[in-house]
């Protein structure tokens, strides 16, 4: 039977978050392997969703259902779920895709727990198998994987960012309002002040490529090295635990069981042993490049491509050589 599938896309300052559009691309997909049935976005957000809602199109929705005001315009857990739980309940989606984002690892749970569903978090694979959707996720901090079927009506799924690919070859979608049962008034949550970090480069989560340091970079005052090799490949730089428990970085940018998980086309380890806690955040990086002194270090087990050698000769030399090819 074809599949219908809900997609929640989110919006952070003015546009929808990458790995929303991913999960939409992935939907469509799974909709053609069950028969073909109708995608359609939801989107809740202030007053520029509407206008945003039609570009959903072209990533694979042939609906977009938006609920819009500024009362929605920030984060608003309450109000998300509400709004997204009232448009599975008038859409019955065999399958709900939510992004993995900070805030979608935040709703997807909600609005399981209020369809009264079962849940597959943080999936990095999706196929369909006698009509019916398996899922795939890393456990044991990615050392192994688990397949999961869903039972139930409708199955909530939140996706890793940078799991799926995102496409671009959709067509038109037809916007539509979706009418909210409720108002600011009567919500659980008030939403005082939001303090965005000031930093123009991707969240690490959403990064396609990332540059990490670890202890080996022996002060904060070396990550200005990273933050040159990342200007060059346009990557956001991330950190281990230590060098965030030393006060070098914010706790924004480490990247691991306790931080961040990311799974990005690119993951450059520098000066980082390879720790089971940090192999739980980056261990799904499509492509792992290590830089250690030591040739014995566990990060090389999980890297694509090793370099032993002093981090301050090599970073700088592949920087350099970056350049060079780029002219
Ligand atoms: C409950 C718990 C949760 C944790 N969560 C996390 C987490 O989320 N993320 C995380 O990262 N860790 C986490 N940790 C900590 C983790 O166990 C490790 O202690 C940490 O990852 C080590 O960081 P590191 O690799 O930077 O440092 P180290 O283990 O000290 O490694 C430094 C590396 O740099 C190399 N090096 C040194 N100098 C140079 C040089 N000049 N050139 C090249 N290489 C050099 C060394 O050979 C070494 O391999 C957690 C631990 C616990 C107990």
């Amino acid at each position: 039977m074809a599949s219908k599938v809900l997609v929640f896309c989110e919006i952070k300052k003015g546009k929808f978050k990458k790995g929303s559009l991913e999960a939409l691309s992935e939907g469509k997909k799974i909709a053609a392997a069950t028969g073909g049935g109708d995608v359609t976005a939801v989107v809740v957000g202030g007053s520029d969703a509407k206008d945003l809602a039609s570009s959903l199109g072209q990533y694979g929705a042939s609906r977009v259902l938006v609920a819009s005001g500024d009362w929605l315009a920030d984060w608003n857990s309450d109000a998300m779920t509400r709004a997204v739980v009232l448009a599975a309940k008038a859409e019955a989606p065999e399958v709900l895709f939510i992004s993995a984002t900070l805030d979608g690892k935040d709703l997807a749970p909600r609005v399981a727990a209020a369809l009264d569903v079962s849940l597959g978090s943080d999936i990095t694979g999706a196929t369909v198998e006698d009509g019916r959707l398996v899922l795939t996720r890393p456990v044991y901090a990615g050392k192994t994987y688990v397949t999961l079927k869903l039972s139930g009506a409708t199955q909530v799924v939140s996706v890793r960012p940078n799991s799926f690919t995102l496409e671009t070859d959709g067509g038109d979608a037809a916007v539509e309002d979706l009418a909210l049962d409720f108002s600011a008034d009567d919500l659980k949550v008030k939403v005082i002040s939001v303090e965005a970090a000031a930093s123009e480069k991707p969240d690490l989560t959403e990064a396609s490529r990332i540059v990490s340091g670890g202890r080996g970079m022996k002060g904060p005052e070396h990550f200005e090295l990273l933050e040159t090799l990342a200007e060059e490949i346009g990557a956001t730089v991330g950190a281990s635990r230590a060098v965030v428990d030393a006060g070098w970085r914010g706790h924004g940018d480490q990247v691991g069981q306790t931080g961040k998980t990311v799974s990005p086309n690119l993951y450059f380890a520098v000066g980082i042993s390879g720790a089971i806690q940090h192999l739980a955040g980056m261990s799904t990086s499509k492509c792992i490049v290590a830089i250690n002194k030591d040739k014995e270090a566990p990060i090389f087990k999980v890297a694509d491509y090793g370099i032993v050698g002093d981090l301050f000769e090599v970073v700088p030399a592949l920087t350099a050589e970056i350049k060079k090819i780029k002219g």
